[in-house]
């Protein structure tokens, strides 16, 4: 088995690509083959070097490391011209040196006839000579099919009036995909080409080709489109299904390759994998032909569950390798333990922890409100309590209880407060690890200071 990843650096890696990216990925790391990485730059106006090194970088960032590329198409253009000669001589190819003008003029004249457009043959049996303007037709094989078999719609039977004497090379020497695709796919014996179903017109193209010259073809598949939450389509331009911007919030990229597999296979109802989990289950079994459905809520509790299942030292590693955390290590460890059960990205887990470095603005009078029983001399006497003690995780609960027992206070109505002016929420994590991680001088000046502006 040996599939191919063939990304066109006109835009950023989208959920869309990273799909059939980790599709191709996992049917060669399942069936122990070879994953190759081709950059199919030959669109000139659009292709930008930037978004080569974004594509590089975000399949590095996931995890899907190929064992052959990458190969660039616009250095293999010698080979291509190669293949466009061989064709001319065998007369299964010509040039056509038809003007825009009559082209379109063709086009309307179809259109209004009520026939499907199609290049009409003018150039097909005149062997004109190679001149500058001259694109190069594949000379179609009208008797053959250009039927295919797909590895998930089943046989696609297309007759060869479906399409017509295609253009291989343009005028300003650059191939087109439907003919670049197939030289690369054949040079680099790809077993498998597996890719988005927008691709399924394409297809009897590169079938018309590859009987042509007479080579093998590989087995397609052609994998179902990604929908949005709303049933539209995800577009590359939408800022959310930007792979890059996953990665700057810091989430795993483990948890987005979960969420992605989900988007047109499954295995029963197995919500959660690992990569290990993925590349033992993966198979072309498991995928289906209708179109998948991005929910983010089911990608952040994914999330969520992924982070929980990670140490805190992998955890920070990855932090900080990411660019989180330029602060200390001990800061970063204390974030982390902090909120890796709660939080489904870094980013969130930073923000949630603001209170570890700066005090919580909180509403005295409000505060008196609601915790009438907390008065200056009961937070003075707890000042004076903590002083005594060590702050540990394990043991601050009970410290907490024995404070409240002897005060005749009931343990939520010190803990909820206590919890108020350590943090400024109620949602927080064991406020035993809170008052550890702040350590007993900042404890002790919170609840000062909230006593001070209760004078
Ligand atoms: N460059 C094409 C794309 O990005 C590749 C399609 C294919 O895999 O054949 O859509």
């Amino acid at each position: 088995m040996r599939t191919r990843f063939a990304p066109s650096p006109t835009g950023f890696l989208h959920l869309g690509s990273v799909r059939t990216a980790l599709f191709s990925w996992l049917l060669a790391r399942h069936y122990k083959g070879q994953f190759i990485l081709r950059i199919e730059d030959t669109d000139q106006e659009r292709s930008k070097p930037e978004y080569t090194q974004l594509i590089l970088d975000g399949m590095k960032w996931l995890g899907l490391d190929w064992d052959e590329g990458p190969y660039y198409q616009s250095k293999r253009y010698d080979r291509y011209n190669e293949v466009i000669n061989s064709l001319i001589i065998e007369d299964k190819a010509y040039y056509c040196n038809c003007t825009k003008e009559r082209l379109t003029q063709m086009r309307e004249d179809q259109i209004a006839q009520g026939q499907n457009t199609r290049y009409d043959g003018h150039c097909r049996d005149k062997k004109i000579p190679f001149t500058q303007e001259c694109v190069v037709r594949l000379k179609l094989s009208l008797e053959s099919s250009v039927g295919f078999e797909d590895l998930l719609h089943g046989i696609q039977d297309r007759d060869a009036t479906m399409i017509d004497d295609w253009i291989l090379r343009r005028s300003d020497g650059h191939p087109t995909y439907n003919f670049a695709v197939v030289v690369d796919d054949y040079d680099m014996n790809i077993t498998h080409v597996v890719r988005g179903d927008d691709h399924l017109s394409n297809t009897p193209k590169q079938v018309s080709l590859y009987k042509l010259l007479n080579w093998p073809m590989p087995k397609f598949c052609h994998i179902p489109m990604i929908l949005d939450e709303e049933g539209g389509r995800l577009s590359k331009r939408s800022g959310s299904a930007n792979i890059l911007g996953y990665r700057e919030q810091g989430f795993l990229p483990e948890a987005l390759l979960n969420a992605i597999v989900r988007l047109g296979w499954s295995h029963g109802d197995q919500e959660l994998f690992n990569r290990q989990e993925m590349i033992d289950l993966f198979d072309f079994n498991g995928m289906q032909r209708s179109p998948a459905c991005f929910n983010q809520e089911k990608f952040y509790w994914i999330a969520r569950h992924t982070m929980q299942h990670i140490s805190v030292e992998t955890l920070v590693d990855k932090a900080i390798k990411e660019g989180f955390f330029k602060d200390t290590l001990q800061h970063a460890i204390a974030v982390v333990t902090l909120f890796k059960d709660r939080a489904k990205n870094f980013q969130e887990m930073i923000i949630q922890s603001d209170f570890l470095e700066h005090d919580p603005v909180l509403n005295a009078e409000a505060f008196i409100n609601d915790y009438p029983s907390l008065t200056s001399a009961l937070l003075q006497s707890f000042c004076d309590y903590l002083v005594t003690i060590e702050i540990s995780k394990e043991t601050f609960f009970n410290d907490l209880k024995i404070f409240a027992t002897t005060h005749g206070l009931k343990i939520k109505e010190i803990a909820l407060p206590l919890r108020i002016i350590l943090t400024g929420t109620t949602e927080s994590p064991d406020l035993g690890s809170v008052a550890y991680y702040l350590g007993k001088d900042k404890v002790i000046n919170r609840i000062k200071s909230l006593k001070n502006s209760m004078k």
